[in-house]
């Protein structure tokens, strides 16, 4: 009794903070909002809308784990693919305590809309475990990962469906999700997992490239909005594999990077951060806590800090209704998959605050995601040089389609993105047709 209790007490924990985590929504009809509101403004029909507003497949696994204590844990994970139209499912897979079905729900269709705005052959997935991995040891983490990959090994492959970091997980986790698929396939499979390490398939650049696509987006957006980068105050929320390279290139790109955070809290400095100095601190002590050249502030003021451009790179939610009113950036570059709710997105449209969405400025990541598979199937590798010019050519021209079509339709860059990845997807649908 006390144990159910207890377990109750957990999940009701766990709703109330992914809702809060979007603000008070539900992150899927967050979504779907979204969807609906670009569907109508391109009077897509009927059909179409009832194909793309759900997602195609939803698994959801409980699978146990040997702690180094001994004990048993069972821990709950979703795989979920939104719509493979244009081609195999493509997405991270995110440990977190908040993780929700709805949460992964969301994602997937984001994911979907992320590869077709950038132009690339996939489908939209995500997956998630509901676990704080802080609290796992290192061989606790590989047997979790390792398990859930078998788990979901029905629905992922080179072909089908083909996994990603997010938050919490790394090239590590990567190596051994290939390992495990490798292992039951009795081959190695380099293209059933994106992000992995350089010596086992990985691709050049792939590290960098979600920070990197994001300082690309925010450059095209200055210029669109003749705002000068150099010089130009930049606050990074999250520092992350997105929000820490995205600082840190903002700075080589002149800028000045005055305000970041990670779990442990907000660092202001307004006559600019020594980025070197607070990459090397991080990477020294594990997280930015202490760092000693900044004033100290919340995640909440880190938000409506004076500055021009604002890359929220953290967790979704971020932006609502309660705080849109207070920011004070001309640009917002979306490096995290959902900061900003439909009541904040409509506050910032009435301010005139440019908002790059994350569908557009955080693609990089699968961008060179979708290089990194191409290499694997060919057994070819490509240098970083030519990566990064891939990438900036490809997010150069999703910018600029975004940017006329949301000039074209008198939308947001959002609703912008979305005709133009919507479009593309009911194309797929449309010239596919509809089996049997
Ligand atoms: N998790 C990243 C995203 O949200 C990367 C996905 C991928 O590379 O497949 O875009």
């Amino acid at each position: 009794m006390a144990v159910n209790a207890r377990r109750r007490g957990a999940q009701r924990h766990r709703v109330v903070q992914a809702e809060a985590g979007a603000g008070g929504r539900n992150l899927f009809d967050m979504a779907v909002e979204q969807f609906h509101a670009a569907a109508d403004r391109m009077g897509l029909d009927d059909n179409l809308r009832r194909i793309l507003g759900v997602c195609q497949h939803q698994y959801t696994v409980n699978f146990p784990v040997q702690m180094d204590d001994g004990s048993i844990q069972v821990f709950e994970g979703h795989r979920v693919q939104h719509n493979v139209a244009r081609g195999p499912a493509k997405g991270g897979i995110r440990f977190h305590q908040d993780v929700t079905l709805d949460e992964v729900k969301a994602l997937a269709m984001w994911m979907t809309w992320k590869c077709a705005v950038v132009g690339i052959p996939f489908g939209g997935a995500k997956g998630g475990v509901t676990v704080d991995p802080r609290g796992l040891s290192r061989g606790e983490l590989e047997n979790l990962t390792r398990r859930f990959t078998a788990e979901i090994s029905p629905l992922i492959g080179p072909y089908k469906d083909i996994p990603a970091p997010d938050v919490n997980t790394n090239p590590q986790v990567m190596a051994w999700i290939m390992d495990t698929y490798s292992m039951r396939e009795g081959h190695s499979v380099l293209g059933v997992v994106t992000g992995k390490p350089l010596t086992v398939g990985g691709s050049e650049g792939r590290g960098e490239a979600t920070g990197r696509g994001v300082v690309y987006a925010a450059i095209a957006a200055a210029k669109a909005r003749g705002l000068d980068l150099t010089g130009a105050q930049v606050v990074v929320q999250g520092f992350g594999n997105v929000g820490s390279v995205a600082a840190k290139l903002s700075r080589k790109a002149g800028a000045t990077v005055v305000g970041i955070s990670d779990v442990t809290g907000g660092y202001y400095n307004p006559r600019g951060l020594d980025m070197a100095a607070v990459l090397d601190y991080a990477r020294a002590n594990g997280s930015l806590g202490g760092y000693p050249d900044a004033d100290r502030v919340t995640n909440a003021e880190l938000l409506t800090l004076p500055c021009d451009i604002l890359i929220p790179a953290a967790l979704e939610g971020q932006l609502t209704g309660a705080n849109a009113g207070q920011v004070q950036a001309r640009l917002i570059v979306e490096g995290a998959n959902g900061p900003t709710t439909p009541e904040a997105d409509a506050i910032f449209a009435e301010r005139g605050i440019f908002v790059v969405p994350d569908i557009l400025a955080n693609a990089g990541g699968v961008t060179v995601s979708y290089f990194e598979w191409v290499q694997a199937l060919q057994a070819f590798s490509w240098t970083e040089r030519e990566i990064n010019a891939r990438l900036r050519n490809i997010m150069d021209q999703a910018f600029a389609a975004t940017y006329r079509t949301a000039e074209e339709h008198g939308v947001s860059m959002r609703t912008g993105a979305l005709i133009c990845a919507i479009g593309r997807v009911a194309d797929a649908v449309t010239v596919r047709g509809i089996y049997p």
